[in-house]
């Protein structure tokens, strides 16, 4: 299959915001000798790869060239081993592999069910939920390095994964790597991960048997609490959970009463959904943009019209409320583009 190239292209399919903006040039390949073979000095700068752009919020229209994978392959290395090697294609939908890992009654991916956004997207945020990182079942990631222009494997520790933080999401790396595939190790032995209440109430507090059960009890909970990006625009959760030192947990919430989970380097981590609660802005809006009722760590694109300033002033206001009621600054977690 040849590469496919679109000048001037609509961008409102490719990201989950359902911003109205576009790209000067959209670029498709399938196959990693696809990628190699591009002569990107006569690209339109600067290059940005998206996954299924459910993480990001286009400021505006974007002056260069978006670059996407269709490289979609999930190969096992089954050796009839309990850890089970399975290599996929960074354009593989992420919740797609995960459904067909359970479906193999292979556990380790079934708390990231229903994540948005494609297998390169999620090596690339370290993704998690429900007490899961994708680096949890991560070996390795292979990528293309557009500067040296030549393939290239990362250890999981080389990818220094940190809470939605790896090393592909560094300044010094921006632009730089192309993740083209990722090898995950799952496990045919029963692993559940429940440290989670809600994970254990929707179960009715029975232990699972297989993953598939893990899944269809995280689905519920999903679809409970977060939009559909396919009937209301957000990109998940748009902040960050803030990490403090203790004492300013303490200041925040003296006798200790504020949702935080204590971490073992001493910090504390404040859901920021609470803090932004706490300023009463739960449903709050400024043109189309508004803040979910149901989470409010969500913005959402409540008109489906919303544009990239409605949602930028919504996101300075709860920034600036939020540091003035608690002294916290608030770090988005959506990639913001411009
Ligand atoms: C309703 C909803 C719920 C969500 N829930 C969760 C959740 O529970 N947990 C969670 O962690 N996240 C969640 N998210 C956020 C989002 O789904 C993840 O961050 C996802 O991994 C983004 O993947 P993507 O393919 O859409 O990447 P994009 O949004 O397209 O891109 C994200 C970043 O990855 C880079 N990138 C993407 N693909 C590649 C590639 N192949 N090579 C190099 N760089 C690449 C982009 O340049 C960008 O910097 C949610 C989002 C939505 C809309």
């Amino acid at each position: 299959m040849a590469v496919r190239i679109f000048d001037n292209h609509d961008l409102s399919g490719h990201n989950t915001f359902g911003m109205k903006v576009s790209c000067a040039r959209y670029l498709e390949y399938e196959s990693v000798a696809e990628l190699e073979a591009l002569d990107f000095d006569s690209l339109p700068s600067p290059l940005l790869h998206v996954g299924g752009g459910s993480n990001l919020l286009f400021s505006g229209d974007f002056k260069g060239t978006i670059l996407h994978s269709a490289i979609r392959y999930i190969k096992y290395v089954d050796l009839g081993f309990d850890d089970v090697p399975v290599m996929v294609g960074a354009g593989v939908t992420f919740d797609d592999f995960v459904a067909q890992t359970c479906s193999h009654g292979l556990w380790g991916a079934e708390n990231l069910s229903l994540i948005p956004g494609e297998v390169g997207g999620a090596a690339v945020q370290n993704i998690g939920a429900y007490g899961v990182e994708v680096c949890d079942i991560i070996s390795g990631v292979v990528c293309y390095d557009l500067h040296k222009r030549k393939k290239i494997k990362f250890s999981t520790e080389e990818c220094h994964y940190g809470y939605r933080d790896s090393i592909f999401k560094r300044p010094e790396n921006k632009g730089r790597y192309v993740v083209t595939g990722v090898l995950f190790r799952l496990s045919r032995k029963p692993k559940p991960r429940l440290e989670y209440k809600g994970v254990r109430e929707a179960l009715g507090g029975a232990v699972p048997k297989t993953p598939q059960e893990v899944r269809d009890a995280i689905i519920r909970i999903r679809r409970e609490k977060l939009p559909d990006p396919a009937v209301t625009g957000s990109a998940g959760s748009f902040f960050k959970n803030p990490v403090v030192a203790r004492e300013v947990f303490e200041r925040i919430s003296p006798d200790g009463s504020a949702p935080h989970f204590d971490l073992p380097d001493g910090m504390v981590k404040i859901p920021a959904a609470w803090l932004i609660d706490q300023c009463g802005l739960r449903g709050a809006s400024h043109g189309g943009a508004a803040v979910h009722e149901k989470q409010p760590l969500v913005i959402i694109n409540a008109s489906g019209k919303a544009s990239p300033e409605e949602v930028l002033t919504l996101e300075r206001k709860i920034i600036s409320e939020v540091e003035n009621k608690f002294g916290i600054t608030l770090q988005p977690e959506v990639v913001h583009v411009s």
